[in-house]
């Protein structure tokens, strides 16, 4: 991508709605741009961004068993009247008339949604575990969004929904994705910590926040400190494997680990002092078994192994990708800007042309530009007539991993500098041990 074609609106003045840092770089950067109070356009810098971690939540549900579909964002109100949360739900819902004067609703969730579709076409136990998933955007009346995308009213959700014959199998779902939750966040760059949690309105009895440690987060959340260093299960985990999956589970709900709801006191207070971690946190996923909530009034039932029909145990999983994308930038960014991981990075690499208009900076650009984009690379070519030190501040405030800088000198000598955006760390070294550097 050519900069000088492209669209990143950078602000050089602080925001000053902005009260945190993610907040204040993604609007800087130039990534999102509110449209209404809580409801925001993800422009193209920060749509880059979401479909990365989008692409990676979606490998590991897909790793994991589960399986994509596309549900609506429009739901009727007829469905919600069935599970009895029509009502329950509240202010924070979207209610809206269709011309027909229909009670419709903009989904804050999908449980009664996908409850139907389950329940239209399966009818056997030999068809289950199911786990059916989508990436949609969510709408929410949140009394008070704030922190730009970290707390919106419109939002995206991965949401996820098992459907098992029994209690077992559906703790066994339950496992899976508690192990995929586990990997996608490490692969996001993030250590989340699952924590014991309320189950709301979704209700239910078992139940696990992600969060994030972070101190911007709305979260008060207590555990022991070694949550930090545990080992994240492996590309090779075997998801079929019953007790593997339990393993995993009980260790990483050995120790103690609470958001303030569940908060047990006394159990903290066990904790060896200097293994206490008491911090504030972001919940950037959350998972529940519920049980039979939704399947007894909607009458999601299939018939079992001993000809009897049996309602189906279910469980829902959430992530929030529009909050992710924050919560990233809380965790990785320096005073000149944000810091991508390499995995969700806008792009790999921006190549820096400090004098456009000299025919050899210009010629060298061009060619670690082509080299690199046909080496499947996501290139960004800063080929304004910007100054230098500009270009400089914007590649360090969008967090691109690395930089290649052409200047004058160097090239004349066959040379471009190449900048590592997290360490600061510059090197000088020939075109081609820039260009080879991406060409494994
Ligand atoms: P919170 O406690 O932060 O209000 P929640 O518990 O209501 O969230 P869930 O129903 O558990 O949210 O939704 C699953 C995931 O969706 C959350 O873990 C979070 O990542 C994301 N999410 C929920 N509400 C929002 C929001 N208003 N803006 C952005 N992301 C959200
Ligand atoms: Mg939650």
């Amino acid at each position: 991508m050519r900069l000088s074609r492209y669209f990143m609106p950078i602000l050089k003045e602080n925001p000053k709605e902005a009260e945190i840092v993610s907040h204040r770089l993604m609007l800087r950067a130039g990534m999102i741009r509110q449209q209404s109070q809580g409801i925001y356009s993800w422009l193209p810098l920060g749509k880059r961004v979401l479909d990365k971690v989008n692409a990676i939540i979606r490998e590991e549900q897909n790793r994991a068993g589960a399986i994509e579909l596309s549900m609506p964002t429009l739901q009727s109100a007829e469905l919600w009247q069935e599970s009895g949360r029509y009502d329950a739900y509240g202010k924070e819902m979207l209610r809206i008339k269709d011309r027909q004067d229909r009670p419709m609703l903009y989904g804050p969730t999908n449980e009664e949604m996908v409850t139907d579709i389950f329940r239209s076409a399966v009818k056997s136990y030999k068809d289950l575990p199911l786990n059916l998933y989508h990436i949609q955007l969510k709408f929410r009346d949140e009394i008070r969004p704030r922190f730009g995308t970290m707390r919106s009213r419109e939002f995206m959700m991965k949401d996820a929904y098992s459907f098992d014959l029994t209690r077992e199998g559906a703790e066994h779902s339950y496992n899976k994705m508690f192990a995929a939750y586990l990997r996608t966040f490490d692969r996001l760059g993030l250590r989340a910590i699952p924590m014991r949690a309320d189950t709301g309105p979704i209700g239910g009895n078992l139940s696990h926040e992600f969060i994030i440690l972070a101190d911007t987060g709305e979260s008060e959340v207590f555990c022991h400190k070694d949550f930090v260093g545990f080992d994240i299960p492996g590309e090779n985990t075997d998801f079929d494997s019953v007790e593997g999956l339990k393993a995993i589970f009980d260790k990483w709900t050995s120790l103690y680990a609470a958001t303030s709801e569940m908060h047990d006191e006394a159990a903290f207070n066990a904790v060896p002092e200097g293994d206490r971690l008491s911090a504030r946190g972001i919940e950037v996923g959350h998972i529940f078994y519920f049980g039979t909530k939704y399947s007894e009034p909607m009458g999601a039932k299939v018939q079992g192994p001993d000809g009897k029909e049996h309602f189906v145990h279910m469980g829902s999983y959430g992530i929030g990708p529009t909050r992710l994308v924050p919560a990233i930038i809380e965790a990785s960014h320096d005073d000149n800007g944000i810091i991508w991981p390499a995995s969700v990075a806008p792009f790999d690499v921006v190549v820096i042309n400090m004098k456009v208009g000299d025919e050899a900076c210009d010629d060298t650009c061009e060619l670690i530009y082509a080299a690199l984009k046909k080496a499947g690379k996501d290139v960004l070519y800063d080929d304004t007539d910007d100054r230098a030190g500009t270009k400089f501040a914007t590649a360090d405030l969008i967090g691109v991993p690395v930089q290649i800088i052409a200047g004058p000198r160097a090239v004349a000598n066959g040379e471009v500098e190449v900048k590592d955006r997290k360490t600061g760390a510059r090197e000088t070294m020939t075109i081609e041990a820039a260009i080879n550097r991406f060409v494994a």
